[in-house]
């Protein structure tokens, strides 16, 4: 039995008759950029995150970019970011012209540790929190220290989508939200595409401006912009998949509880945790282990799909290595040699979810 990491097939399928009649609306209107779809779903994603403003646009990086630009961040200014993060945080950073400042995260849930930022909190002008894996990062410890040295707050909210910190969604801690729907997510399409949500309207306002060519009118440009627009048939697709998106979320709930129960007895094995006043939905159900290559080829090998999120701390990238500091960042740098995504999505079975667990038992026996 194969197990893949993640398992598209059956949100394809139960999504797949609604998809097919908006993509014939779409292309009997051959209205393939805006229009009905891309402002219905922009207001449908306000509502599901409890934000006032939702603005689609092509991919997540560029939403966090432009979240950055439209929240004022200018060139040379300083960004905190936790050193652990997808590469594409660090990328957005440098592409709105500032300078990346990785921070490193506390040990027990891999999220930026409000400690380590407020040592850089002084020399910074904004932060990007990363809600990792599925939980937000600790929203009010960095709010809190943010406001007292008046840097803004820019989430990446790629893999959070439904998640909560005390009842409230992304968006609902900084300026603005970036979002990504690479087909991965828990909210993916079937392509590249993104979003910022944002409750201000001059934020909205700008970020619209820059997605669309800088314009605020037909062929008025009053300033630089990119083209960067939520694709037409990628709406249709985010829209039937948000229907279901708290179910599926519900269902990768159910499948981490699995794990938990199916790994408690292994002690090598370390489980994640959710932490305090947080609602979590699961984008990665990440373990730790020792020897973590020797355990990962014996899961592949044996035909389960798991892998690493992330092998290389941003600090330790050829293109970022210049923004670490010389002592490094050893949370980061350990759970890098440690961590291990297991399989999970929507629909994953028990059999499946036993037979991961039965390799990994297998695996740390041999190794761990
Ligand atoms: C996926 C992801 C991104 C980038 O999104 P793309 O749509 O692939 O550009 C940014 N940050 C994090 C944490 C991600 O997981």
């Amino acid at each position: 039995m194969n197990i893949p990491l993640v398992d598209l097939g059956l949100q394809r399928d139960r999504v797949a008759a609604e998809v097919e009649e908006g993509f014939a609306r779409v292309l009997a209107k051959t209205a393939f950029i805006g229009g009905p779809d891309v402002t219905a779903f922009e207001e449908e994603f306000a509502a599901f995150t409890g934000t006032a403003h939702c603005v689609g646009v092509a991919n997540g990086t560029d939403a966090l970019e432009l979240a950055l630009r439209a929240a004022g961040i200018r060139d040379g200014d300083h960004v905190a970011l936790p050193a652990n993060t997808f590469v594409a945080t660090a990328e957005a950073v440098v592409r709105a012209g500032a300078v990346p400042v990785p921070v490193d995260v506390d040990p027990a849930h891999l999220l930026l540790d409000p400690g380590e930022f407020e040592k850089v909190a002084p020399r910074c002008q904004a932060v990007v929190p990363v809600h990792l894996f599925g939980q937000l990062a600790p929203m009010k410890a960095i709010r809190a220290i943010a406001e007292q040295h008046g840097v803004k707050i820019v989430e990446d909210a790629a893999q959070c989508q439904g998640a909560t910190h005390d009842s409230t969604s992304m968006g609902g801690f900084g300026i603005a939200a970036a979002t990504s729907f690479y087909p991965g997510k828990n909210l993916g399409a079937f392509g590249d595409a993104g979003a910022v949500v944002t409750d201000d309207e001059d934020v909205a306002r700008k970020l619209r401006l820059l997605a669309n060519h800088g314009s605020d009118k037909k062929y008025s440009h009053p300033e630089l912009g990119f083209n960067s627009r939520l694709d037409t048939l990628q709406a249709v697709v985010l829209r039937a998949k948000l229907k279901q998106l708290s179910g599926w979320n519900a269902e990768r709930a159910l499948a981490a509880e699995t794990y938990a129960e199916l790994l408690a007895d292994v002690s090598e094995v370390r489980l994640p945790g959710t932490a305090d006043g947080n609602e979590h939905v699961w984008h990665l159900y990440v373990v730790r282990v020792h020897h973590r290559d020797e355990v990962l080829k014996h899961l592949n090998e044996n035909g389960v799909g798991a892998g690493i999120h992330y092998p290389t701390p941003v600090h330790r990238t050829g293109a970022f290595a210049k923004y670490g500091r010389p002592e490094g960042y050893p949370v980061a740098e350990l759970a890098a040699d440690e961590i291990l995504s297991l399989p999970l999505f929507p629909g994953i079975t028990h059999e499946q979810q036993a037979r991961v667990a039965a390799v990994l038992k297998e695996a740390v026996a041999l190794h761990g």
